[in-house]
């Protein structure tokens, strides 16, 4: 970690020169986001897919798919839309304040500081600057510290591109994140897990500094029994074990109509060895877990659940040498096993049944609000009746995790699975504050009004109240 004045000094310069890139137009800023995406796109392409390769075994086509694709697209999207977000918008005024007109204009936030997380670390690092490039802002990007080859890759864009006083990248453990917490940022965004987004929002509330909180916990899947489970099951595998699970919108546990779980199991043990074939350590499509720490988080979740009386439906080995864990299917009965009480973050897969969907409703219900709420379901009324009685960040009706790709959708959590969303026109929402400007052009009515208070002023007052 480098000393705190190092800190404290960049910021300093990004806080000098705030007014500058916050001044720039629109123009100007796509320019940048274009460079970026060229950056990605092309220039370090395969630096990005080989650092993802050394730091967790990722798949090139997941790569390619789940880190490369999402920035390029919000590029394109926010480089599309962004003369029109940057206009002065001209809103109307009420009678009352006749002689005058009103605005909103979307300014700069100001400093702002993103925090990223390891599991997919150029969509969640680069996501948020686009939305701040496109704000105007000038930022500081802390990339998480276990994924140290992507990090590296990420830090040599940033400085091909940018001045520091404009954008800049501080690699460091948490450490590093805990001295920049305590500078007055003018927005913070922070992708992770719940635990450290409270000492985020804690650190935050010192400056009253704003937040995007993109969090994640324990998003549940209901299969119920009109689904077409073949097509379920496939799509749940695809959502669950791309990235070995450590996706924060992958299914994180299975509610299942207890008359189709049967069918479910057998069609799992099907498709999932047609995908990653009988041994999925030899697949060329399956990554590993992101360290031994949580490699050995994950290990003692599946054996305190196989010390519950729960039953390996499929998988369930694993290799220490290698961090690596088979996709495993595992039915659990015991409410208290770790498996139903943390976000998994892994490619286990719990399952549990019930009988009728008032029950999985209020299993849902009974835990804090997830980030996403899958449902598989051919009944229109099953799946109204699950969305109007649950809470959630966002929903995915037969398939999962396709909702984070549309950016016309607000991504992000409620509660304890986030605060705030990220994508597109909300992401940009996030990183500027909403100006209001009333321009009064003539004598307006509060003139008329100002003391001392006669009988005739009363009554306009009156009049103003009752008609305007
Ligand atoms: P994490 O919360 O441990 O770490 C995230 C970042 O915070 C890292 O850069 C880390 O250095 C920093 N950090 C860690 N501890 C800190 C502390 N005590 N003080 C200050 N900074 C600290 O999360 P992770 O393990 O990197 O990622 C997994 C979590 O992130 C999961 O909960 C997952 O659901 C969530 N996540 C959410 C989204 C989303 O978009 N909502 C996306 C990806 C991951």
């Amino acid at each position: 970690m480098k000393d705190s004045n190092t800190y404290s000094e960049l910021f300093n310069k990004q806080k000098a020169n705030q007014f500058y890139i916050g001044n720039t137009t629109y123009k100007e800023r796509i320019k940048k986001l274009k460079k970026l995406k060229d950056a990605i796109e092309h220039t370090n392409k395969q630096a990005i897919r080989d650092a993802l390769y050394q730091d967790f075994k990722k798949p090139q086509l997941e790569v390619d798919l789940t880190e490369i694709y999402p920035v390029i697209d919000e590029i394109k999207f926010v480089t599309q839309n962004l003369k029109h977000w940057l206009k002065r918008e001209q809103v109307s005024t009420p009678m009352a304040l006749f002689g005058s007109s009103s605005y909103i204009i979307n300014e700069p936030k100001g400093v702002c500081l993103i925090i990223s997380p390891w599991n997919y670390p150029i969509n969640l690092t680069f996501g948020p600057l686009i939305s701040a490039i496109a704000g105007g802002n000038t930022v500081i990007l802390k990339p998480s510290e276990m994924t140290p080859n992507t990090s590296k890759v990420m830090s040599k864009i940033i400085a091909d591109l940018f001045d520091e006083n404009e954008v800049a990248l501080i690699e460091g453990e948490v450490e590093t994140s805990q001295e920049l917490l305590k500078l007055p940022f003018n927005h913070i965004f922070f992708t992770g897990s719940p635990a450290v987004g409270k000492i985020v929002m804690n650190a935050a509330s010192k400056h009253l500094t704003s937040v995007t909180l993109e969090l994640g916990g324990k998003s549940p899947t209901i299969v119920d029994e009109t689904a077409n489970i073949e097509k379920a099951v496939g799509k749940i595998i695809y959502g669950k074990f791309t990235n070995t699970g450590q996706t924060c919108i992958a299914p994180d546990y299975l509610l299942i109509d207890e008359r189709i779980k049967g069918d479910f199991v057998k069609s799992f043990k099907k498709q999932i060895t047609e995908l990653f074939s009988e041994n999925a350590e030899a697949s060329d499509s399956y990554s590993r877990i992101v360290n031994q720490k949580h490699f050995k988080r994950l290990v003692d979740s599946l054996e305190d659940s196989k010390n519950r009386n729960s039953k390996v439906e499929s998988g369930g080995n694993y290799n220490v040498e290698d961090n690596y864990i088979e996709p495993t299917l595992i039915s659990v009965l015991d409410e208290e096993s770790q498996l139903m009480q943390e976000e998994i973050f892994g490619p286990i897969l719990p399952l549990k049944t019930y009988k009728d969907l008032n029950e999985a409703v209020d299993y849902i219900n009974s835990k804090e609000k997830p980030l996403a709420l899958y449902i598989y379901s051919k009944s229109k009324k099953n799946t109204d009746f699950i969305i109007d009685n649950t809470r959630a960040g966002g929903t995915c009706v037969n398939h999962n995790m396709l909702q984070y790709l549309n950016h016309n959708l607000p991504f992000g959590g409620s509660n304890n699975s986030g605060i705030g969303k990220s994508h597109g026109y909300f992401g940009f929402l996030e990183f500027t504050n909403q100006r209001s400007l009333l321009k009064q052009h003539t004598l307006g009515a509060v003139d008329f009004l100002k003391p001392p208070y006669t009988n005739l002023k009363q009554k306009l007052v009156d009049l103003t109240i009752k008609w305007f």
